[in-house]
């Protein structure tokens, strides 16, 4: 029987619905054999899973999700297998969170200022405990009847150059790999796919990047082959995972992806790798 795993989970200690204690839930009825937790900017989410697992539990990989900005691009970095009390890097992750709760609030008055009715106390009602992403501010507007869908508030108001976007404090990328590399962990490139990041592929390569996820619900057949070839090119490991946000959309559930457990070993060594340099 083939054995599978999910390497790209949030919980709602970022912009994820499920707590802690539905993701493990799922992981359970899924029967995957590891799974990794990687909240935005934030190592909440696999630290609030780990206190709930047990011995008889699939292997929980340490993770996080980090936003990364260089010039004229955005994307997300994730990192696996780092130490997740590792000071410098918690020490960043602390100032990025204190900057979305302000950024929050830049947002909810340009909304204002567009005729969108919400208030900030809407917004952290919906992010709880969280940091506030824009997810939860799409959130907020839906309930409000301010938008007819959750997409459509970022289709009109939240979206990379809408009129409501405000970029927020993100890693640049070098500093992200070398303090996930300090930290003896793996950085790869999450679902290059989206907004076409793979076009930075090479750049980050260049940085040390270790892998890239093949397998996410946004990329169709031919991009997996396409990414599957960039990583054998580059000698990059490959992983993959549902980006379960416990909502519908350009998610998936957890586990729905399927991936196989054969990614792990290589995973898994280079971790090793980077801890031995680390
Ligand atoms: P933030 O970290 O606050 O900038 O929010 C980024 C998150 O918003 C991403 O991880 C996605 O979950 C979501 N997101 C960003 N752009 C879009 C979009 N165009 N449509 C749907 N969700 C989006
Ligand atoms: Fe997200
Ligand atoms: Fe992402
Ligand atoms: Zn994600």
């Amino acid at each position: 029987m083939s054995s599978f795993v999910d390497l790209h989970i949030h919980s709602n200690l970022s912009d994820g619905l499920h707590t802690p204690t539905d993701v493990l839930a799922d992981v359970r009825r899924r029967e995957l054999t590891a799974f990794a937790v990687t909240d935005h900017d934030t190592l909440a989410g696999y630290r609030a899973v780990r206190d709930l697992t047990n011995d008889s539990d699939p292997e929980l990989v340490p993770g996080v999700e980090l936003s990364v900005s260089g010039g004229e691009y955005d994307l997300h970095l994730l990192a696996y297998y780092l130490d997740p009390d590792y000071t410098p890097l918690l020490k960043i992750l602390e100032d990025f969170c204190n900057h979305r709760n302000q950024r929050a609030g830049v947002i909810v008055e340009r909304l204002n200022g567009l005729g969108v009715e919400i208030t900030l106390d809407d917004v952290i009602r919906v992010a709880q405990a969280a940091a506030v992403g824009r997810p939860h501010i799409a959130t907020a507007m839906h309930a409000s009847g301010a938008v007819s869908s959750y997409q459509m508030a970022f289709d009109k108001y939240l979206g990379n150059g809408k009129p409501a976007y405000v970029p927020k404090k993100n890693f640049d990328p070098e500093l992200a790999i070398s303090l996930v590399h300090e930290a003896g962990g793996v950085v790869v490139l999450a679902h290059p796919a989206i907004e076409e990041t793979f076009q930075h592929l090479e750049m980050l390569v260049g940085l040390g990047l270790d892998g890239i996820e093949v397998y996410h619900p946004s990329h169709k057949p031919k991009q997996v082959d396409q990414f599957k070839h960039l990583a054998e090119r580059f000698r990059l490991i490959i992983t993959g995972g549902s980006d379960s946000h416990g909502r519908a959309g350009r998610y998936g559930e957890i586990g729905s992806l399927s991936v196989s457990e054969d990614l792990m070993p290589a995973l898994r060594q280079r971790a090793r790798q980077r801890k031995e340099r680390a």
